[in-house]
């Protein structure tokens, strides 16, 4: 998440997702953003979709397996329309008792092994969850689409770039975090940043960057969803293919596999694999 349109969630929801698929994991992208750029980004038409994560918030009869596509091997998509972005007005009405925040939760929970313990979740045939990693692309504002992932997520990854206003946002999204935490969600934890359009030669991102590990080490005593926040390695480099995949409804392992950019992100997803618990 970040509430900051233009950081680089998307391209990083897909990429990271992606790379993990081809290490073997089964992998979930789910679609929160109005704008529908990942279910674009993995070639689907969200004009053509006759059910999205917008039935699964407002129609309690339909499950998210109903929705779910396959667009890979070990890769599926929970894919957004349009018309998600009334979904928040008409949930809205369900907030005074927390409900509304919590939909996605309900819906998606027993997928990881988050439901009700006495329903048995589904299963791959073999008993194995049916994924490894969900990742949710979030929309550009810390509203009840934003809320209704940080609700379900075990653990919040703020894609930024080293830009002179970068920490101004991360005080308001880190507090969000935190609400939700105290209020649905005790466990969530802020895991990691990963900085995006890098370009190490400038100046301005060494004076970025050393802010913004000082305010992560200053939070490392503190009793906050972020106090084991690092900045995630690689970088993911500037590199003009991760900019046009997309309109090729694909991700950058189908587009260009040898490029800069499919190598960061490869790289990011050993990270991640390294954090695992
Ligand atoms: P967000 O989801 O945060 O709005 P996007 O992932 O859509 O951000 O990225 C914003 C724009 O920048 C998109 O056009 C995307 O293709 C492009 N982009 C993202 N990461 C890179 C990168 N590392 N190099 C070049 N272009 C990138
Ligand atoms: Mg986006």
């Amino acid at each position: 998440m970040n509430q900051k349109g233009g950081v680089g969630k998307t391209t990083t929801t897909v990429n990271l997702g992606a790379a993990l698929a081809l290490k073997g994991k089964r992998v979930l992208l789910v679609d929160l953003d109005p704008q529908a750029h990942l279910t674009l980004h993995v070639g689907i038409n969200p004009d053509e979709l006759d059910k999205s994560v917008y039935s699964l918030l407002v129609d309690s009869g339909i499950s998210a397996l109903e929705v779910i596509r396959e667009v890979g091997d070990n890769l599926s998509c929970l894919p957004a329309e349009v018309n998600l972005a009334g979904a928040e007005s008409e949930l809205a009405p369900l907030t005074a008792d927390g409900q509304a925040q919590r939909v996605l939760r309900d819906k998606l929970g027993p997928l990881l092994g988050l439901g009700d313990p006495t329903v048995a979740s589904p299963t791959t045939g073999d008993g194995q969850p049916l994924f490894d990693f969900v990742l949710l692309d979030c929309p550009p504002s810390l509203g009840l689409l934003t809320v209704n992932g940080l609700a379900l997520a075990h653990e919040v990854f703020v894609p930024m770039q080293t830009h002179f206003l970068a920490l101004q946002g991360l005080s308001k999204l880190l507090s969000t975090v935190q609400l939700v935490g105290q209020s649905i969600n005790p466990t969530l934890e802020v895991s990691g940043l990963i900085l995006c359009l890098y370009e190490k030669q400038t100046v301005l991102a060494g004076e970025v960057m050393a802010d913004v590990r000082g305010f992560l080490e200053a939070a490392r005593a503190l009793d906050v969803p972020w106090r084991r926040a690092r900045v995630l390695e690689p970088p993911v480099r500037r590199n003009i293919k991760l900019a046009e995949c997309p309109s090729f409804g694909k991700t950058i392992f189908d587009y260009a596999p040898l490029c800069p950019g499919a190598a960061d992100y490869r790289a990011l997803a050993e990270a991640v694999l390294k954090m695992e618990k």
